[in-house]
């Protein structure tokens, strides 16, 4: 990935197009990202206008990454299933990445209308490059120096989130929640030897929580924590940032600061392991409500089927989560479980490579309840006390996983609640009142 075509020894000197980087000029430079309820209306696209206007007034020079209007991402999608409930393409790249057209135009003009020179751009405009995964591609290169060259001419640069080009031009797009991930692309594509680099992620949340507090009511929010622990949370089903965005994040040492849209406080700052002062043990409960099970059997015969299912479902970008296998007299079964959001993919592959008796079962009522925390590298006994605590509840666990850090099992949706808020209490999470 090279986020950085930008030619860092030529800050600071006149360049080819003949407009002058001004090194000083990039100071207070910052990628702000607004997500979809920011921009859910236009009441709410005239006062984050306000907001941009009051922050520029008070020095900052804002790179601006939008969302769709909420709504708008899904609203699209569910055109595209009318037609086919299974295609994935360029086709519906090309549609589902329209919605960030729409609304960095409308808060262009809004910012125009305050007297602020803004330019709302398209991943084409900004060489925002990337694979030809659709509806999941991954970005491998910015041209980091036109937007830099944009700012320092008094501009202010409105990104389309979420999309991209591939090396023939078509539109990608990075997968849902993928705004914040060019947010934090373009932090990395700008950022400069010896300054540290941050990046706005403004959400309808105020912070990260130790578990979300729909379903734990004694959720707290989290003040500082660290990449790895963000990136199992957001592999594990938090839904609060695109994974891709903390792994970026965390390779280019961009610190990423979760914050409300409608409130001036700080909210929860993601930074490298080591200015994290007070490492828990546990430090979330995380959940995904919306894992999905498929089952086959009896699988094809053949000693490459499995190996052939897999890597096609890795090259169009489904994330497989857990795997089980056994056999029986009359063949072998598989389970695998993925999410939910990868399930017309799963089940365009397994479409294509089926043709012959075997039975594919698809479960949905299923949901992933996991603990994360680095501080569970040095003591033992993790594991110990979340199974108690779900034997004690009486929660059948279908399948369990676990890394150094995390420690997941699935079970059904209808137990989700139960066990969040007691291995909540469990690893003393729970706010005091
Ligand atoms: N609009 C896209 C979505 O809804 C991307 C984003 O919001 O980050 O998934
Ligand atoms: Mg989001």
């Amino acid at each position: 990935m090279n986020l950085s075509k930008l030619k860092q020894t030529n800050i600071g000197e006149s360049n080819t197009a003949g407009s002058v980087t001004d090194f000083r000029s990039l100071e207070n430079v910052i990628v702000k990202k607004y997500g979809g309820t920011s921009v859910g209306s236009i009441e709410r696209i005239e006062s984050l206008a306000d907001r941009l206007v009051r922050d520029i007034k008070g020095g900052q020079k804002p790179i601006v990454v939008a969302s769709a209007m909420s709504g708008e991402t899904n609203r699209l999608i569910g055109l595209a299933e009318q037609i086919d409930r299974d295609y994935r393409g360029p086709a519906y790249d090309m549609l589902i990445a329209s919605g960030e057209q729409v609304s960095i135009s409308l808060l262009a003009i809004a910012l125009k209308k305050r007297g602020i020179k803004a330019q709302p751009l398209l991943a084409y405009q900004l060489g925002i490059r990337t694979d030809s995964v659709h509806a999941k591609a991954r970005i491998k290169e910015i041209d980091g120096d036109f937007l830099l060259r944009l700012v320092s001419q008094g501009i202010v640069p409105i990104v389309a989130g979420f999309q991209g080009v591939d090396e023939e031009d078509n539109i990608t797009t990075l997968g849902r929640g993928g705004s914040d991930t060019t947010a934090v692309a373009l932090a990395a594509a700008i950022r400069q030897p010896g300054r540290p680099t941050s990046c706005e992620i403004f959400t309808d949340v105020p912070a990260v929580f130790t578990a979300d507090p729909r379903l734990v009511p004694k959720a707290r929010e989290i003040a500082r924590i660290s990449f790895d622990e963000m990136m199992e949370m957001a592999a594990l089903g938090s839904k609060i940032l695109h994974i891709r965005c903390v792994e970026i994040g965390a390779k280019y040492g961009i610190r990423i600061h979760v914050r409300s849209t409608f409130e001036e406080r700080e909210g929860t700052w993601i930074v490298p392991e080591g200015e994290v002062l007070e490492q828990a043990l546990v430090s979330s409960v995380t959940h995904d409500a919306n894992t999905a099970v498929f089952k086959l059997f009896p699988v094809p015969a053949g000693p490459g089927f499995l190996a052939e299912l897999f890597q096609t479902l890795a090259t169009r970008g489904v994330v497989v989560d857990i795997i089980t296998q056994s056999e029986a007299a009359e063949g072998q079964r598989i389970a695998f479980s993925v999410t939910k959001e990868d399930v017309p993919l799963t089940r365009q592959v397994l479409k294509e490579m089926i043709k012959s008796s075997t039975e594919v079962t698809l479960i949905e009522n299923m949901a992933k309840i996991s603990v994360v925390g680095v501080g569970m590298r040095n003591h033992p006994g993790v594991a110990a006390r979340f199974f108690q605590i779900l034997a004690r509840h009486n929660i059948p666990v279908h399948i369990v996983t676990t890394s150094e850090i995390k420690i997941s099992a699935v079970i059904d949706q209808n137990h989700l609640s139960t066990a969040a808020t007691a291995l909540h209490s469990e690893f003393s999470l729970d706010k005091t009142e």
